[in-house]
């Protein structure tokens, strides 16, 4: 599992593409989308969802967490992700797991940046040919169309 974990995290660590200037060119937006396009082909496992940090007191009266200001047992981790307007659970065991989890929702979180980028430089490359219209070769008129019109 090493060696997956391992790859996570170079992929979360070498992308800065967070509030990228959108370019002004068609050449230079084609090469961004692009290259958003790889970025995209690359994203590793990924999941939606937050991961949550609890500390309990267990409620033995003989154990240490019941004295007063001693540190409750903890951290327990679980993922929480709504599904169909319910919140899925899940127990996340402390060690690789967490770790693993970690990379997976940044991940995700990755993945989505990746995603509206390609959204905005995508309507950008959309909307080029709209802003920027090619002279239309038009129809020869006819003389009677220019005609004044009678008085
Ligand atoms: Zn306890």
């Amino acid at each position: 599992m090493a060696d997956a974990i391992f790859r996570y995290s170079d992929s979360v660590y070498c992308c800065q593409v967070i509030n990228m200037p959108i370019p002004s060119d068609l050449d230079a937006l084609v090469l961004k989308r692009d290259q958003l396009k790889s970025q995209l082909a690359q994203i590793g496992e990924m999941r939606p969802g937050s991961l949550v940090a609890r500390f309990r007191k267990c409620g033995k009266p003989s154990c240490r967490c019941a004295k007063k200001g001693a540190p409750a047992h903890g951290p327990s981790y679980s993922l929480t992700h709504p599904v169909a307007g319910k919140t899925v659970t899940r127990i996340i065991p402390a060690g690789p797991a967490l770790e693993q989890t970690r990379l997976q929702l940044q991940e995700y979180h990755r993945f989505r940046e990746l995603v509206q980028q390609l959204v905005a430089i995508s309507e950008q490359i959309c909307d080029w040919p709209l802003r920027h219209p090619q002279p239309q070769t038009e129809p020869v008129k006819k003389n009677s169309a220019r005609r004044p019109p009678r008085r």
